[in-house]
């Protein structure tokens, strides 16, 4: 270990070295991008591990989870993986989710709560303001989400919010009075639903830590050592959670930049790094000025850009680095040529250096503007990935399977069950369920347990729906029976095809159809590997609580294996901490970047350029700027002026390139460069469609491999079918008694105490030696009799 990490160490300058190996206390490593923050973090773990620091006391705070993951790996070729696998690490939410499930009862929440993620707390919150009978255009779902977001981030839990007369006020003069009502409900009927939403997991945690000294103590002492990577774009919820487990120890590092805080519409809060020396005593503070990521000429430029804000710390940042090329600025007649730009470029540049797809990086202000881009790759066959788009588990089917996932793990769950209730349709219609949805509020009960009991709640439906509820009750309970003795592969597979879901989805054979069949396949697939991999990590067994908790807190940026070779297409935001050789900023117009909506205030206006830094020192070789005369904007063609930050760069960094009106993508010259493009042929509505390039399929753990440069279309694999039919079943039908002794092939030896259910549904409950009580559905048991 010694001699590894002196190795390692000999790779820092002398800048770094010092934040590395400094031990213990408060620290703050404030430095521009491109320095080295995140590698003396990683570095600093190896180093605390090799004085004896155990990995299990180490908690280290990152921005995403695949940043984690590739310092976790990294720790790993210093200090072993076994020592590695220890540390916690990951975000904030998927650490915290954790802890909130160990200590889950104090709050009086299940351990196995869901996590609704934006789109359930959406859709709950629409049915709400729907129930409530509150005008939809003044009470838009996503605008209250974002405000109940905001007061859960700023620990403004609902009492505390009707203790304060202003915030009502506020919402009152924002046309909004009933914000409140709204907020407790919605609080109310999550934690009815044993479901926490993203900013639950922050808020419960600072409630766990507040409310039990007992365990705040423990957390306290078991991380004794914190380090908080992109410190400058923690919210207030995340500082206080810092700051309470820290408080003992008070080993606290943390690194930033707050020229790259960009998340305050989010509520990050930039005096976190600014006021960082007045939460500790004797605050040691680090500066790194050199750069080793980028050219001399991004370095400059960049600078050049945040010299404009006002508020700032002054740092230096310099690079010994080549001079490097010049900064291309483009200019476009459309949107369109702009994306023809940005693809002939891409696809020159890779040619004449032998570069792969992953050299190069995408960078726009929002997502919208992806689709021009996307158009242009397409067509020279240049293979893409989209990050931040919809997530693969939030797809329609995807999200469908989940929910019956959900549900068996947590019958409470609400979003899960108005989900799938008539999904595939059983006839139960939206009055029934809103008339189940009254009621369940009125007994204070699930509605789940209002149609288990259907028969004993005054719920005023008929006799044939009721039997329609009690048929999805039974079925659920069947799965659940199921869950106790399979995996969640086995059980995946079960679920989808006895629930109808594929049966469903075969009933729509469009090419969009075939695709959501081709998605669940994968998802199963995914499943199939999440199982393994469990199994190798030995100390888990690849149980659907375990899959269902990773989904919900991966995002499409984590499940990237870093094995398929695209380029990569992103908004500014996600591409925070990353870097890339060659990298375009695409829609550098005014009112797109900066944005018309973020221009009102010089505060707005200087995080919109602390955006721009942070696009622009994602370089490393070559960057390039562009922008168009006129672009598609909400559906009309607008004319545009180049961005004011384009200006604001020093001209000696930039290379003005000849406008391109002249390279506009011709199909005849195109075609004869790039190969036949016949197979895109005009519709009879004049318009060029282009056959729709297949999308990496994204599952837990990665994109579908592909091995050669175009995009690979992955056959369907036919499901197979998870047991044998009924009929070679061998217990299927046959005389299994009461008092029989079995064996079965996980759990051993075991003596049959019931039997119950008839048909398929035979059931029994099996007393094993090792294993306890299991009921075991035969037609999948593998049992036989000894
Ligand atoms: P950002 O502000 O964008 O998050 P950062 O300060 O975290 O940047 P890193 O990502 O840690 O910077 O480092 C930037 C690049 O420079 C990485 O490729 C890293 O491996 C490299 N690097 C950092 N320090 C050194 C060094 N001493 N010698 C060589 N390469 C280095
Ligand atoms: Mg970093």
């Amino acid at each position: 270990l010694e001699r590894e990490l002196q190795e390692q160490l000999a790779k820092l300058n002398e800048a770094q070295l010092a934040p590395t190996i400094q031990k213990d206390g408060p620290m703050i490593v404030i430095a521009g991008a491109g320095s080295g923050k995140t590698r003396v973090l990683t570095f600093r773990i190896a180093y605390l591990m090799s004085q004896g620091i155990d990995a299990f006391n180490i908690l280290s705070l990152t921005f995403t989870n695949k940043a984690a993951k590739e310092m976790k790996e990294r720790i790993a070729t210093i200090v072993g993986n076994s020592e590695a696998k220890n540390l916690w690490m990951g975000t904030f939410h998927s650490v915290f989710a954790k802890i909130l499930r160990m200590e889950a009862d104090k709050l009086g929440y299940p351990s196995n709560f869901t996590i609704y993620d934006t789109q359930d707390s959406d859709r709950l919150i629409s049915s709400i303001i729907r129930e409530m009978g509150l005008d939809k255009d003044l009470y838009k779902y996503k605008q209250v989400r974002s405000r109940i977001s905001s007061y859960k981030n700023s620990l403004i839990t609902v009492r505390a919010y009707f203790q304060n007369p202003e915030l009502k006020e506020a919402d009152a003069m924002a046309r909004r009075p009933r914000m409140g009502d709204i907020y407790k409900e919605f609080v109310d009927r999550c934690f009815k639903a044993g479901a926490m939403d993203f900013d639950d997991l922050l808020l419960k945690t600072n409630e766990l830590l507040t409310r039990f000294p007992e365990v705040l103590a423990k957390y306290q002492n078991r991380f004794r050592y914190i380090l908080v990577d992109e410190y400058q774009d923690t919210n207030h919820s995340q500082y206080l959670i810092v700051r309470a487990l820290s408080d003992k120890f008070q080993n606290i590092c943390v690194v930033g930049d707050d020229a790259q805080s960009i998340y305050a519409f989010r509520g990050a809060n930039i005096s976190n790094i600014l006021n960082f020396q007045n939460d500790y005593d004797d605050v040691k503070e680090f500066r790194l000025e050199q750069n080793y990521r980028s050219t001399k000429n991004i370095v400059n430029a960049a600078n050049s850009i945040i010299d404009k804000n006002e508020t700032k710390l002054d740092k230096v940042v310099w690079t010994a680095n080549d001079e490097g090329p010049k900064i291309k600025v483009n200019r476009s007649l459309t949107d369109g040529d702009e994306g023809r730009y940005v693809a002939s470029t891409i696809w020159e540049t890779k040619m004449n250096e032998q570069l792969p797809n992953s050299d190069f990086a995408i960078l726009y202000r929002t997502n919208a503007q992806s689709r021009s881009i996307e158009d242009a790759l397409r067509k020279r066959d240049i293979p893409y990935r989209i990050y931040g788009g919809l997530s693969f588990y939030q797809r329609k089917e995807i999200k469908d399977v989940l929910a019956y996932l959900r549900l068996i793990i947590n019958p409470a769950d609400e979003e899960a069950l108005k989900r799938i209730i008539n999904f595939p349709g059983r006839g139960i219609g939206q009055t029934t369920v809103d008339k189940l949805i009254v009621s369940a509020n009125g007994y204070k009960r699930s509605i789940f347990e209002v149609m288990k009991n259907i028969d004993k709640t005054d719920v005023k439906i008929n006799a044939g729906t009721k039997t329609k509820l009690k048929n999805f009750v039974t079925l659920i309970e069947t799965f659940q029976v199921l869950n106790e003795t399979a995996d969640v592969f086995e059980l995946a597979e079960y679920v989808t095809r006895t629930a109808g879901i594929i049966t469903e989805y075969k009933k729509d054979n469009t090419p969009e159809g075939v695709v959501k069949i081709e998605n669940i396949e994968e998802l199963i697939n995914g499943m199939k590997d999440f199982v393994e991999g469990q199994k190798e990590i030995a100390d888990t067994t690849g149980n659907l609580a375990e899959f269902l908790e990773d989904v919900a807190l991966s995002t499409d940026m984590d499940s990237d294996k870093g094995d398929a070779d695209h380029v990569a297409l992103m908004t500014i935001h996600l591409a925070k901490g990353l870097e890339f050789q060659h990298v375009f900023i695409v829609g550098l117009e005014e009112d797109l970047f900066p944005s018309a909506m973020s221009m009102n205030t010089r505060s707005e206006l200087e995080e919109e350029r602390r955006l721009f830094y942070v696009a622009l020192t994602r370089a490393e070789k070559q960057a390039y700027l562009t922008y168009a005369l006129s672009r598609y904007r909400w559906g009309k063609l607008v004319d545009s002026e180049p961005s004011r930050f384009i200006e604001e760069i020093d001209e000696q960094y930039l290379d003005i390139v000849t406008p391109i009106e002249e390279r506009r993508f011709n199909p005849m010259l195109d075609s004869k460069i790039f190969g036949d493009v016949s197979e895109n042929k005009p519709t009879s509505s004049g318009k060029i469609r282009f056959k729709p390039a297949k999308q990496a399929i994204l599952k837990k753990g990665g994109p579908t491999k592909s091995s050669s440069d175009k995009f690979q279309v992955t056959t369907p694999k036919n499901l197979k079918p998870m047991a044998k039919t009924s009929n070679d079943t061998n217990l299927f039908d046959s005389k299994l008694a009461v008092g029989n002794i079995v064996k079965h092939i996980r759990f051993g030896t075991g003596e049959v105490k019931k039997i119950e259910g008839t048909g398929a549904d035979i059931k029994a409950e099996i007393s094993f030696q090792h294993g306890g009580t299991k009921k075991l559905l035969l037609r999948f048991a593998k049992l036989d009799v000894i």
